[in-house]
């Protein structure tokens, strides 16, 4: 057998709340919280800034090669990771419903998700990472030791969208935002390269009626019981 990585790979639909699990878990397994969904959204923002049709492969390609992009850790225990392109700080414009639909219209692209998937790489080469995304478990990090797929029902995902949307002061119909996510999955799910799916060898957790720190909980539970190091 190839040998293990010590990385938690969290991946699945939009609004499922990888976002706060992988956080606590990463919080409470003292690893790097990697999300990979803040590296698209970067991209999606920097074609909109840039006038860039992201139908047009070659413009999309032209302006991601020398692009910098920079995750750092959030600033507080549920905040959100901190992301800078080329050197200034995006994270209060990429987590818009409208950048995660522009996300996901680049992500379908070759260039984006080769660019992409080798820095989430070499960021995981250390190991000691919670990753989440859709193709975690699949395409980036298949060695991982531990693999999760979340999922919920969409009238769940929507509420809670919606309801983070407000917290952050924002209208939210969630109507609009049930629609919107359930567009984005099924382009996720449906595209040819690295598409939204469980790894094989992934653990598959419902939490519609669950809350994140149930989750959390179960997470750590399967991490001890299947630990091949102490963690
Ligand atoms: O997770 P988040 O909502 O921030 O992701 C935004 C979009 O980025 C997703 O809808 C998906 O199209 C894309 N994405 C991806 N692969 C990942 C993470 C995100 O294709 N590993």
């Amino acid at each position: 057998m190839s040998e293990k990585q010590l990385i938690v790979t969290i991946d699945g639909p939009a609004g499922v709340g990888k976002s706060t699990v992988s956080r606590e878990l990463a919080r409470r397994l003292g690893f790097t919280y990697l999300d990979t969904g803040a590296m698209y959204r970067a991209v999606a923002y920097a074609c909109q800034n840039a006038g860039v049709n992201p139908a047009d492969e070659d413009a999309v390609a032209a302006l991601i090669h020398d692009l910098i992009i920079e995750l750092q850790p959030p600033t507080s225990a549920d905040g959100d990771v901190r992301v800078f392109l080329n050197g200034k700080e995006i994270s209060n414009f990429i987590r818009t419903q409208e950048m995660g639909m522009l996300a996901s219209r680049i992500s379908g692209l070759p260039v984006v998700r080769d660019k992409l998937t080798d820095l989430q790489q070499q960021m995981g080469r250390k190991g000691k990472i919670v990753a989440e995304g859709r193709d975690t478990g699949t395409v980036v990090f298949p060695q991982a030791a531990w693999k999760f797929y979340l999922d919920a029902r969409p009238e769940e995902r929507a509420r809670r969208r919606a309801e983070q949307l407000r917290d952050r002061g924002e209208v939210a119909d969630e109507t609009e935002i049930r629609a919107q996510i359930i567009k984005r999955d099924q382009d996720d799910r449906q595209r040819t390269i690295a598409p939204l799916k469980a790894a094989a060898d992934a653990i598959i957790i419902d939490s519609t009626n669950g809350t994140a720190d149930d989750v959390t909980r179960l997470m750590i539970a399967h991490i001890k019981q299947n630990s091949f190091q102490p963690v």
